[in-house]
């Protein structure tokens, strides 16, 4: 469903992704490990095209978002990016909205849905991240937790057939991670495509079909959970892991 190949970015003389390459099959949950700094964040964010890479293809049902280093047209480009919904660490939501008006502004804006629909969308994903009662509340009210179901629900709101989540539970207190988690996992089992970078090792066991480590701009190795946790082929990782358990 999803093809990178070759990917390749740099922040001046920093080579913060040299050739990265995988491949995430329809229905999958990919999670995304590694140090700080090792650019999971920058792949993430090349995807959905918030970075411009410097080489190399994206690729999502066939379409190019960027083939051999050269960008598809506007249209081509908002076609391949609005396939993804992406979460940040830090929710991004806009907070002179309520929580129903997060959710139902790109949809209108973008789409040009009616207020209708996208009234009942957003009712039934509020409803889905349990987060029904907070319809008419300022994020400011709201607790960590809350703000990121809301940025899940609001990404949900446009239906996308991918969703991306770059440590979506890094900025909460321990005790409002489960909650989150527990949304995520939900898609999973939905069989949403997923790829979800992530400091939570028990998570990424408990719900990864595949694992990717990433360090120094390359995949280092990906395998099952059960391969890469168990029986990683590079010491580097097997050092990652060591720190991280
Ligand atoms: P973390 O786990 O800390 O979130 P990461 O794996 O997500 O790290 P990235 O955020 O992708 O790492 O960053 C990879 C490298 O690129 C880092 O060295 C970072 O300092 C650098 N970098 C990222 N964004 C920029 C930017 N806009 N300008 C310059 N350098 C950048
Ligand atoms: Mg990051």
């Amino acid at each position: 469903m999803i093809e990178v190949s070759n990917l390749k970015k740099s922040f001046g003389a920093l080579d913060v992704l040299k050739n990265v390459s995988f491949q995430v099959e329809k229905g999958e949950v990919i999670a995304v490990i590694g140090p700080s700094g090792s650019g999971k964040s920058t792949m993430l964010r090349s995807l959905v095209h918030l970075e411009q890479v410097n080489g190399g293809s994206i690729s999502v049902d066939g379409e190019y978002l960027v083939k051999d280093g050269v960008y598809s047209s506007q249209q081509g480009i908002k076609q391949v990016t609005a396939k993804m919904g992406m979460v940040f660490q830090h929710f991004h939501l806009f907070p002179h909205l309520t929580v129903r008006e997060n959710l139902e502004l790109a949809p209108r804006l973008v789409k040009g849905e009616s207020r209708e629909d996208s009234q009942k969308k957003g009712s039934e994903l509020l409803q889905r991240v349990g987060l029904q009662d907070k319809a008419d509340v300022y994020p400011a009210n709201l607790s960590g937790g809350q703000k990121q179901r809301v940025a899940i629900a609001r990404a949900l709101m446009m239906n996308p057939a991918i969703m991306l989540f770059d440590e979506p539970t890094s900025a909460l207190d321990p005790e409002l991670t489960g909650e989150v988690l527990q949304v995520i996992k939900q898609l999973a089992s939905e069989h949403m495509t997923m790829i979800v970078v992530t400091h939570e090792m028990g998570f990424a066991r408990e719900v990864a079909d595949r694992i990717i480590f990433m360090d120094h701009g390359e995949i280092v190795e990906s395998g099952s959970p059960d391969q890469l946790f168990h029986q990683p082929r590079f010491e580097r990782t097997r050092a990652f892991l060591q720190r991280s358990l």
